[in-house]
């Protein structure tokens, strides 16, 4: 089902604040703006859908925006848990109890944001649901069991940079963070990252962080292909950037498997759906690493929407059409006109083009100030 044609509205309030409207007060407008309220009913288990950032990551979404967003679900009489899949990699998020102390340790802790945090798919990351999709990749795909049984979901994502995807919005925090670690890999399995010898050290970072056994260190790092199942973590792992991201096939076949687990992940929810994006600390790599570089743009605000496509679209567009800031990774890049695309190497544009071509939203918005 193409949205051709179709025009999604986009709500966008920006980071100007003054007494009586501050930045928790511009959530709440929003939310009341996009008419969420209409998602939400009675008794409803409300799913808030975040990452609760790695371990010395910074860039994630303040808790006390999430503390907000609760509230209105329970005004409303939804009852809200905040919600995350485990990880592929090993890091600080890859077990229910390891991710839960991660959230706590990060701000989400009951008495900060007023909810309790589920992990989707329980303890080892086993309790998911096979939801059939039927598209180009996927047949079925694997949808943490907590986010697929509630009855509404909210998704709060952090817009910013992504290693393998370009950039990250609602897509990916929908595809790749609703999947359980077997969905992931799945996911991942067309990645095959190449080690550059004369830049490797053999300090053994990255063989500390792979989860498959897949690197071995001698004079530099050598990853078994056999082995290796594509997470990615060894490139972002590699304080030399001697690990190179590569792919089997197109960078672009992972930006599709991303877009049909979210497919998936909306399967049930029709009309109990409703998206915000943060467009701030714009970190040019994903919030899985233990660190966040500068960003790479001032921030830009706060987005709503219920069309997913549409809403990452306009973050795009807004970042892209912000002057670079001096001492990052845009360094040296010139004005790029796509600045995910000169840090990266990848154009993530496809993820949209492709979420519009399988009837997830449509590309073609209108934003309205809030
Ligand atoms: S070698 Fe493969 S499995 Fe190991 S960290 Fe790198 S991408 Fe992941
Ligand atoms: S982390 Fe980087 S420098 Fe260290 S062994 Fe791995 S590839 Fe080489």
């Amino acid at each position: 089902m193409a949205l051709e044609g179709k025009t999604a509205e986009v709500f966008w309030s920006d980071m100007r604040t003054e007494k009586g409207n501050n930045l928790i007060d511009k959530v709440e407008r929003l939310w009341r703006r996009a008419g969420f309220d209409e998602i939400i009913a009675q008794g409803d288990l409300v799913a808030v859908k975040l990452h609760f950032g790695e371990k010395g990551n910074l860039a994630y979404i303040h808790p006390a925006f999430v503390r907000r967003i609760v509230e209105l679900i329970r005004r409303q009489g939804g009852k809200p848990f905040l919600t995350d899949t485990n990880t592929l990699y090993v890091g600080s998020r890859s077990n229910a109890v390891d991710h839960l102390q991660t959230a706590v340790e990060n701000g989400f802790a009951y008495a900060v944001v007023g909810a309790p945090v589920i992990i989707a798919d329980g303890l080892r990351g086993k309790d998911y649901l096979s939801v059939p999709v039927n598209l180009k990749r996927f047949k079925e795909v694997k949808i943490g069991s907590a986010i697929y049984h509630a009855d509404a979901l909210v998704v709060l994502s952090h817009f910013k940079g992504h290693e393998l995807t370009s950039f990250g919005g609602a897509l990916k925090n929908l595809g790749m963070g609703c999947g359980s670690p077997s969905g992931k890999q799945m996911m991942h399995s067309d990645v095959l990252p190449r080690v550059r010898g004369e830049k490797c050290t053999a300090c053994g970072r990255c063989r500390l962080w792979c989860p498959a056994g897949a690197i071995t260190v001698e004079e530099h790092a050598v990853i078994d292909e056999a082995k290796c199942i594509g997470c990615g973590e060894c490139t972002v792992t590699c304080p030399y950037r001697a690990i190179k991201p590569n792919f089997k096939s197109a960078p672009e076949v992972l930006q599709e498997k991303i877009v049909e687990y979210a497919y998936g992940a909306l399967q049930n929810k029709e009309g109990k759906v409703a998206f915000f994006n943060f467009v701030t600390n714009v970190a040019p790599e994903c919030d899985c690493n233990s660190w966040n570089d500068a960003a790479l743009v001032g921030d830009v605000g706060i987005l709503a929407s219920y069309d997913a496509v549409a809403l990452d679209q306009a973050s795009l567009d807004l970042v892209n059409a912000q002057p670079p800031l001096p001492g990052t990774r845009l360094d040296g890049k010139g004005d790029a006109a796509d600045k995910f695309t000169a840090v990266s190497g990848y154009d993530g544009t496809h993820q949209l083009a492709y979420g519009e071509e399988i009837g997830l939203g449509t590309r073609k918005y209108t934003l309205i100030k809030v």
